[in-house]
């Protein structure tokens, strides 16, 4: 089924680093299921138009429905943590991805799909092993934006869009890697456009 509210372009596939969200003035709280591994996490995967705007909430008959990703949710324990406060076990975390992002996209994806589609991704795109090839490992040293984004480029061959934040001290940090996938959700494809907001030309990459 497919109305125009459903329709839109390509995907972005945004992954977050646990200690850039951690380590800022709000701090965070570790999932029920104990201290994530100290890698990057799936943040979502979410429908958008080539404008930059994106479609959200599309579809409220079509609930988060656990029972039908049962075979994935060890692999989503590990791979898609939640560290929102007060710790959860990453359900209402995964429900408002599906709830606002996945419901846009059913028209070529259904909810397993859909999960199954970002963690195969997780494994594919392999965030942290690029960037520690290149020399740039999670030890609260700066690196520059430029070698960030082009050993990501090097190895999953499409250019990143990195996203900053701040740690307590108000350093900007790694904190987000957004990277495209086609409509078809079938590979990563060259971003048509990239979000807006800016990090410094160095930038820190804290340990988690
Ligand atoms: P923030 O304001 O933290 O950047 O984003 C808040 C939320 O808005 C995100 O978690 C995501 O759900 C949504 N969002 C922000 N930017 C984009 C975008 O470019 N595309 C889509 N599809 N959603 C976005
Ligand atoms: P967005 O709407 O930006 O896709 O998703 C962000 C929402 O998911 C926020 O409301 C946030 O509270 C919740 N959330 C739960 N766990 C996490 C997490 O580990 N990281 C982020 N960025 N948001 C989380
Ligand atoms: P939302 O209300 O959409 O969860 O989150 C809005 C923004 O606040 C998100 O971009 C997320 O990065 C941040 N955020 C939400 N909850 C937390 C939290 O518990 N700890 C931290 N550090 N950031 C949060």
């Amino acid at each position: 089924a497919s109305s125009s509210s459903e329709d839109f372009d390509f995907f972005y596939f945004v992954q977050q680093w646990p200690g850039s969200y951690c380590d800022t003035q709000k701090s965070c709280c570790y999932p029920t299921t104990g201290k994530p591994a100290a890698d990057f996490g799936i943040h979502g995967l979410w429908p958008n138009y080539k404008d930059g705007t994106y479609p959200s909430n599309c579809d409220a008959t079509k609930p988060f429905d656990k029972s039908t990703i049962s075979d994935l949710i060890s692999s989503m324990k590990k791979s898609w943590p939640t560290l929102a406060c007060p710790s959860g076990s990453g359900e209402a975390f995964w429900e408002h991805e599906w709830e606002k992002h996945g419901t846009c996209s059913q028209s070529v994806i259904d909810q397993h799909q859909y999960f199954q589609t970002a963690l195969g991704l997780k494994q594919k795109t392999n965030l942290l092993g690029a960037l520690t090839k290149a020399g740039i490992n999670p030890d609260g040293q700066s690196y520059s934006l430029e070698s960030i984004r082009d050993s990501i480029k090097e190895s999953t061959g499409f250019t990143p869009w990195i996203e900053c934040n701040r740690d307590g001290s108000g350093n900007s940090q790694l904190y987000q890697v957004y990277l495209c996938v086609d409509r078809s959700a079938s590979g990563l494809i060259e971003c048509p456009v990239f979000p807006h907001g800016k990090c410094g030309a160095e930038i820190e990459f804290p340990s988690f």
